[in-house]
């Protein structure tokens, strides 16, 4: 277990209020699981937990941040390789703020990002990187990586590192110097998406440009499988009609699974929204396609061939999201999970910091809208010394 997750406190789920537990307990399927489940790991600390907040001065100003807290310098060099009809950065907000997924990183991005973790230094991070697809970009991604490796040897304490991708600049000319980056980067482990064991189905749903390989379903199983062999493979897949609906789908997925080298498999339901978001198409393939998580894990666990092994193992309480997991008797970790961006936005507008988001126009965000929420603005703070030497060093 790693140093971040012991420090989550987990309870028993009977010694747990119900209404401690917001997100699980609005779930039809709670009172089931609790009575199947061992344990309930709570992911966001209370406000008044001591020791679960770190108190940290950024840019003058003394705040707050929950323990553990990931950091995502946001990928946005050039649109994403794939074009998924669900893709929350193409999400926008009724009151018209800029979108991460238009901006496109200044000449500056890395010193600035270099600035934004020396600022930084102290606050145990996590390195969530993710955005656009960040290995579309081959010299960005080796860049991105060296500066973040550079923040760590110069005294940024970093607990866990996790890229999220679809993988198509694995698979792409420069892909097996990428894959033996990320080995060395010391990855957590990489979140790689595919929403079908179909190739045809796949496609259907990530619409990848053409000439891109991974599309096609031999390239992705090969490169799962030799990235799998440098580092843990979790295959997340976004749960929609047309693709992985039923319970049958999802015993197909995981026998695929497995076959490509995933240790783990993420079933995610589509993210609930709120009413601050415009009604675009996006909105609409959300409402449209949406599959229930509840519905579909409740079906599977009802379904003794589907569910047939399966050992459930823990429930897991986050800021916005909760999430099942649980083993198949092949040894496959699976995770059902759910996430609602209604109880995110209330989390980010506390003034507590819950998400450290460095986008490409060099603004340090405590969420993910770009000018909102700004911890630091990377273009006025003064270079340090420290920062600005192993920036330019290792470049
Ligand atoms: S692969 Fe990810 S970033 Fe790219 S379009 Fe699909 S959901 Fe969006």
């Amino acid at each position: 277990m790693s140093d971040a997750l012991s420090r989550i406190p987990v309870h028993d789920v009977r010694q747990v209020a119900l209404a401690a537990l917001p997100r699980s307990a609005s779930s039809p399927l709670f009172e089931r699981l609790r009575g199947a489940v061992g344990q309930v790991a709570m992911r966001a600390p209370d406000a008044e937990e001591g020791a679960r907040w770190h108190t940290h001065t950024l840019g003058g100003v003394q705040r707050r941040f929950a323990q553990p807290i990931t950091f995502t310098p946001y990928a946005a060099v050039q649109p994403c390789s794939a074009r998924c009809g669900f893709c929350s950065e193409n999400l926008r907000k009724a009151d018209g703020s800029a979108a991460a997924s238009r901006l496109r990183p200044a000449p500056g991005y890395f010193d600035g990002l270099a600035r934004a973790l020396h600022a930084l230094r102290g606050v145990p991070l996590s390195w969530s990187l993710s955005g656009l697809e960040t290995s579309d970009d081959a010299d960005w991604m080796l860049r991105l990586l060296d500066v973040l490796a550079t923040a760590e040897h110069s005294g940024v304490v970093v607990e866990e590192r996790v890229l999220y991708s679809n993988g198509a600049g694995f698979a792409a000319p420069r892909g097996a110097q990428l894959r033996d980056a990320l080995q060395a980067f010391g990855l957590s482990w990489l979140e790689l998406s595919r929403h079908h064991p179909d190739g045809a189905i796949n496609q259907a749903i990530m619409r990848f440009r053409p000439g891109v390989a991974i599309g096609e379903q031999a390239v992705f199983e090969r490169t799962a499988r030799q990235l799998a062999d440098l580092v843990p493979v979790r295959l997340v897949c976004i749960l929609q009609r047309g693709g992985v609906a039923r319970p049958a789908d999802v015993a197909a997925y995981l026998r695929w699974a497995q076959h490509c080298g995933a240790g783990t498999v993420v079933f995610r339901e589509f993210s609930r929204l709120d009413d601050s978001y415009r009604d675009n198409a996006t909105a609409r393939y959300l409402h449209a396609q949406r599959v229930s998580m509840d519905e579909l894990l409740a079906a599977c666990l009802d379904d003794a061939d589907v569910s047939r092994g399966w050992a459930l193992d823990t429930l897991t309480e986050g800021y916005y999201f909760w999430n099942l997991r649980l083993r198949t008797a092949s040894g496959l970790q699976v995770v059902f999970e759910s996430a609602d961006y209604g109880a995110m936005h209330q989390r980010h507008a506390s003034g507590d910091v819950y998400k450290l988001v460095y986008f490409p126009d060099g603004q340090l965000c405590a969420g993910w809208e770009p000018g909102h929420d700004v911890l630091l603005d990377t273009r006025n703070e003064p270079v340090p010394d420290h920062a600005h030497h192993h920036a330019h060093h290792h470049a």
